[in-house]
This record gives C-alpha cells, structure tokens and sequence, in this order.
C-alpha cells in the first residue's frame, strides 16, 4: 500500500471518528431534551391542578403560572423534536463513514465484507496498525507532510527529537518544512535562559522558530482559577501548551494555502519510560482534536522507545547543546516547579533557584498561601522550602560543574569526550 492511500485512510478514519463523537454528542443532546421534557410536564400537571383548586383570589396567579408552564412544555417538546431529527442525521452520517472506511480498507487490503470495521474496536486496530506502519518510515512521512512542528521546551528529549527530525527531513530532502515551537509560560514559571536555548537549538539547524504564548501565564492561571493543577488536570499543559499549538496549526494552514487537505505532522519529545500514562500513547496518532476537513495533524513522538540514557548518549554522539540545569541533577527542564516533580526533586530546585538568585521559591510560596491551595495534595511548596532550609544548613549551597549530568548517566570518559567536542564546536 502506498503513502497516499495510507493518508487516505487515516483521513477516513478520522471522519468515522469523528462522525461517531457527533453522533453521540447529539444522543446525549437528545436525552437531556427528553429529560427537560420530562419535568416541564410534571410542572404543567402540577399548575393544572393549582388552577383546578386555586382559590379565588389566586386564580389570575395560578392561570398565569400554567400559561407559562404550557409555553415551556411546547419548547421543550419542540427541542426533543428538533435533537431527535439531530440525532438521526447524525447517526446516518456515521454509517455512512464506517462503511466507507470500511469499502475503503476492503479494497485496499482485500478483506471481506464482514471483516469490515464497523465498530470502534476495529477501526481503532486499522488506525494502529496504518500508523505503526508510517512511523516505521520517517523519511516517507516527511516527504509527504505539509509541514512538521517540533515543540520544543528545550528540555533533553525535545532537542534529540529535534535533531532526529531534522536528519530524517534532510535525507527527504525537505528541511524546508520543519517549524520548531516553544510554548512560553512565563519567565517567572521558567529557568533562565530556557527559551534563548530553545532558539539556539532551532538556530543550529537554521529553522524557522516560534514562540506561542497563551494570554495568561502559568502562574497567572493559577492566580485565576485559585487552584494549581495536578496530574489528572494538567490544565498547564493544555491551555498554555496544547491550544496555542492549534493556534498556530491554522495559521501554518493559512500560510501554506493548499487546495487539498494539509499534513502537519505535530512533534513531541516524549518518551514511554517516562510515566506508565504515557506508556499507553503511540509513537504515531491521529490528533483527532486538532484535525479537521483543512488539516489532517498527525503527533508523533521520535524519541518514544528511547530510554534516559538513550537520550543522554545521543546528546553526546551528536554533541547537542543541553540546559545546565541538568548538571544539577534535576531530570527535566520544564517548569521551574513542575506539578508532576518529586519532593526531592523540588527541594533541589528550591536550592538552585537560591544559588541563581531567584524569587521563584517566594514567588510561588506567597501564591499558595494567597489562594489556600496546597502545590500537591501529598504536600505544600512551603515544606518544601523548609526541606530545602533545613538541607541548606546541613551541607551548604549546591554545587555542579557542568557535564555532570553525562557524568551521572553514562560516566566520567563520555563527559570528557562531549565537553571537548563542544568547545570545539564553539
Ligand atoms: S512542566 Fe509541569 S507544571 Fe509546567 S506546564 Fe508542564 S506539567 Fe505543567
């Protein structure tokens, strides 16, 4: 089966997906309808019965009440009049779709009609199987996407990603298409430098580079909502990262200006090691969310089946550039304090935003005695300050020399090689 045909496929999938998601928004429309209904007669027998047995003087009263109770009724009758022919259509809509995807992957895989996937299970199998199929050959991918964003938060994973894009796009010969994004979340949620890094990553390559920020920050959100988010909302990432992403899928659609559907092809640097939630993602998937009739997104995740140390020896075999403060041992970049760290974790952070001179720690602190909200459940970023006092005082401020970080995870010679490798970059 060739690329296109793949493409084709995926786009079907995505519209049964779609169809079928439309479809059951419209049921459950038509089910709260039927309830409205539902109440709006019990109260229209209720006022019946008021003006039945209203005394005189509540009579006008009572009769007004049932006028207005018949008037609801019939609105409410008409909305499940109007949901249920919603319904229908849609329901047919999504028939339609399954058998057409259905016809489709028969005539493209030569199956028989009653292996046709006509129920999510099947079409889910048929997705997963076209995609492993297509990460399994980047360099097709590339040639045939419209264009490929790398989102980078100039972490280790987002700058191997980067740098495995970019020597698959330039063996397609298309180098030209490759975007990378940083999300910014604000300078004072982030460590210094972190997006001047991002650019000097994208700069190496010479890429176009573009920073997406959402109208409030992440602190400011949560400033906002009076809550910080957690593992199960992770609100940061998807209102400051995720929908300024889709953002800037329309304005790349819009630029490109095509007549047929565009690919974008959206890059993430994750990884499966990383959290038994993110075991269950693909290396390839549809982003049903962001696609639509104009855009077909597909995210894919190059670094996915690397582990920690993976990712470390290919920042040393490709002499990539990564941030210092890995050097002290702290394992991601991200934010500042990230919802999803350890409490040791965020101890050392307390510590090196003291050795850099930062206000994060009371910045953050007076923020969660402002809104009443614990950092984590577990534990409050105020015992973690008083960890990181209390640690401070036993031993003194933290110290690193840069290249510990490769030190820690592949040993003393590979750092040495990296370091002299970079200053000859230099
Ligand atoms: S790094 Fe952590 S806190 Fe920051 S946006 Fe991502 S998940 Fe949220």
């Amino acid at each position: 089966m060739d690329l296109t045909t793949r493409l084709h496929l995926l786009d079907l999938i995505r519209l049964s997906a779609s169809a079928e998601s439309t479809c059951r928004a419209a049921e459950r429309a038509e089910h709260r309808a039927r309830l409205h209904r539902k109440e709006a007669a019990a109260t229209r027998r209720r006022c019946r019965s008021a003006v039945r047995t209203a005394p005189g003087r509540e009579l006008d009263d009572a009769v007004k009440a049932l006028a207005d109770a018949e008037s609801t009724y019939e609105a409410r009758a008409a909305q499940v009049v109007a949901t249920g022919a919603r319904w229908r259509r849609a329901f047919t809509a999504s028939e339609r779709a399954d058998a057409r995807l259905g016809e489709e992957l028969a005539r493209t895989r030569k199956l028989t009609s009653a292996s046709q996937p006509r129920r999510k299970g099947a079409r889910l199998t048929a997705e997963i199987a076209l995609l492993s199929e297509l990460a399994a050959m980047p360099e097709e991918l590339i040639r045939a996407a419209s264009a490929l964003l790398v989102q980078s938060s100039a972490g280790k994973d987002s700058v191997v990603a980067l740098d495995r894009v970019v020597r698959w796009a330039k063996a397609a010969g298309c180098l030209d298409k490759v975007v990378v994004v940083h999300a910014d979340i604000g300078q004072d949620a982030e460590w210094p430098g972190v997006r001047d890094l991002a650019r000097q990553q994208a700069d190496r390559y010479g890429l176009r580079f573009v920073v997406v920020k959402a109208p409030v920050g992440f602190l400011g959100m949560v400033e906002k909502r009076g809550m910080w988010p957690d593992a199960q909302n992770r609100l940061c990432t998807s209102t400051l990262k995720r929908d300024e992403a889709a953002k800037l899928f329309t304005q790349i659609v819009d630029e490109l200006g095509l007549d047929e559907q565009a690919l974008i092809v959206n890059c993430l640097g994750i990884r499966a090691d990383e959290s038994p939630s993110r075991r269950k993602k693909h290396e390839l998937a549809i982003d049903h969310r962001a696609s639509n009739g104009r855009r077909l997104v597909l995210t894919w995740h190059p670094v996915f089946h690397l582990s920690e140390q993976d990712i470390w020896q290919e920042i040393v075999d490709n002499t990539l550039d990564y941030h210092p403060v890995y050097d002290t041992l702290i394992p991601r970049l991200s934010c500042i304090f990230c919802i999803l760290a350890s409490f040791d974790v965020l101890v050392r952070a307390v510590r090196l935003c003291w050795v850099l001179g930062l206000e994060t720690p009371k910045t953050y602190t007076d923020l969660e005695d402002r809104i009443g909200h614990r950092f984590k459940n577990k534990f409050s970023l105020a015992e973690v300050v008083a960890e990181a006092s209390r640690l401070e005082a036993a031993e003194g401020p933290i110290t690193w020399r840069r290249g510990d970080a490769i030190r820690h995870h592949l040993g003393e010679e590979a750092a040495t090689a990296y370091l002299q490798r970079l200053a000859l970059a230099a």
